[in-house]
């Protein structure tokens, strides 16, 4: 089979609930991956940042070979040899007391949100159903319906009310309309942001706006969570995004990068006052803290450690996101770059025809990046991408960027008028 049937054939009995590139991938190392008719691509995607630690990289596989005939399922109702491990090698990496484990990361954020209104009623003394959850625009969290009502892209809500309420969003980045938030609602429980919106084209928000909110949340006795299933695990050059503002949340969001890409592995991190929060039968899931997801994420936390793979995101990054911005003068078609680590986000003018074309111009030259919302490309290759490799690649995207493209279509289009 080619590509071309590969892709009829999930078309033809598949959901058509993402639009991808047309490469269909059927193998991967490191920061490189083959479609099946045997071209190679450099990867500045990463599966969303899921793949910090490059694809099927060997300490994983091997992690995998030896636990798989082993033991892969208990569920929750027995214990397991490998989930205390896990725990002990988390909490103390990052510096939280406990650990609580799910699968995906809409599951992790619907577990930080049930802790935060439980702690809300039983610690802070919040009247039953009252407690508040504050959010930003242009979040992206997940794709539950919990998750969506509280989106303000219309494309992810509509046809799938009613939502549930509890939510207030206000704009990111606004420190103003965060403390009248607060202001007007005593019932506040908590403050729920990406540091940096991820599929929001990534944002950084103004200095100084996470320690406003954890000065909000210290004043009027609320949770600070932040979501860090994208900028988490080294991806913006230390190990949690929140560490550039210098603050410490109370619960912290983990997915993607957790599982290196091999096994879907998420949850929270908190302290005691607020997982303490949760009593048996409380929360939980078939899945979630199972040895296969235990062993694989101690060993993908321990690869970020051991490979250093923190500090060369945020050595990289910096010459990365130094080197695209000279496109902001060169390139007709690019508004801003910024980033932060290997996170990279080209912001197109919004006349420069869409991201989308230009992924695809990526793609024939074996470049793989994906356009997020319309006018924005985001990089973020594997952390351990060489200095080699990223320049292999950021010249590709500076040609595709600087390229004349109006003039170079335009003889094509005419040709074809012609022949027509
Ligand atoms: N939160 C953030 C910040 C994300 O970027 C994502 C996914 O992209 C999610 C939550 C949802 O994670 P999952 O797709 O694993 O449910």
């Amino acid at each position: 089979m080619k590509t071309a049937d590969y892709i009829s054939m999930e078309d033809q009995f598949g959901a058509h609930n993402y639009h991808p590139l047309d490469v269909v991938i059927d193998r991967a190392e490191g920061v490189w991956v083959w479609d099946v008719d045997g071209r190679k691509y450099l990867d500045m995607l990463a599966a969303y940042s899921a793949v910090n630690q490059g694809h099927c990289h060997p300490r994983l596989v091997n992690t995998m070979r030896e636990q798989l005939p082993r033991l892969t399922l208990t569920s929750r109702a027995f214990r397991n040899d490998k989930l205390g491990g896990f725990y002990k090698y988390v909490t103390e990496l990052t510096g939280f007391d406990k650990f609580l484990p799910m699968n995906t990361g809409a599951e992790a954020v619907e577990t930080a949100i049930k802790a935060a209104r439980k702690w809300a009623y039983t610690v802070k003394g919040t009247p039953s159903g009252h407690a508040k959850i504050l959010v930003f625009d242009n979040n992206f969290h997940g794709r539950t319906t919990t998750i969506v009502g509280f989106s303000t892209d219309d494309q992810y809500k509509e046809g799938f009310g009613p939502f549930t309420p509890g939510f207030d969003v206000v704009p990111f980045g606004d420190a103003e309309a965060a403390s009248r938030a607060f202001e007007a609602d005593p019932h506040i429980a908590a403050v729920l942001i990406e540091p940096i919106q991820g599929e929001g084209g990534i944002l950084i928000p103004p200095d100084g706006f996470l320690g406003h909110l954890r000065e909000l949340c210290n004043k009027h006795q609320a949770l600070l969570i932040c979501d860090e299933i994208q900028s988490g695990l080294g991806r913006t050059g230390k190990l949690f995004a929140y560490e550039h503002d210098g603050i410490r949340p109370d619960i912290v969001i983990v997915g993607k990068a957790l599982s290196g890409g091999f096994y879907p592995v998420s949850g929270i991190l908190a302290d005691d006052p607020v997982m303490g929060v949760f009593r048996p039968g409380d929360h939980g899931s078939t899945y979630g803290g199972n040895p296969v997801a235990a062993v694989i994420a101690t060993e993908a936390l321990s690869i970020l450690v051991d490979e250093k793979l923190v500090e060369h995101s945020a050595e990289l990054g910096t010459y990365a996101t130094e080197r695209l911005q000279a496109l902001v003068t060169e390139s007709k078609y690019v508004r801003e770059v910024r980033g932060r680590g290997l996170w990279i986000g080209i912001e197109l003018h919004h006349d420069a025809g869409g991201a989308r074309r230009f992924c695809e111009a990526l793609q024939h030259l074996g470049v793989l990046c994906k356009e997020t919302h319309d006018h924005i490309i985001r990089v973020a290759p594997p952390l351990t991408i060489s200095r080699e490799d990223l320049d292999w690649g950021l010249g590709h995207l500076e040609s595709v960027l600087t390229r004349d493209w109006e003039a170079e279509e335009a003889p094509a289009e005419a040709e074809a008028v012609a022949v027509g």
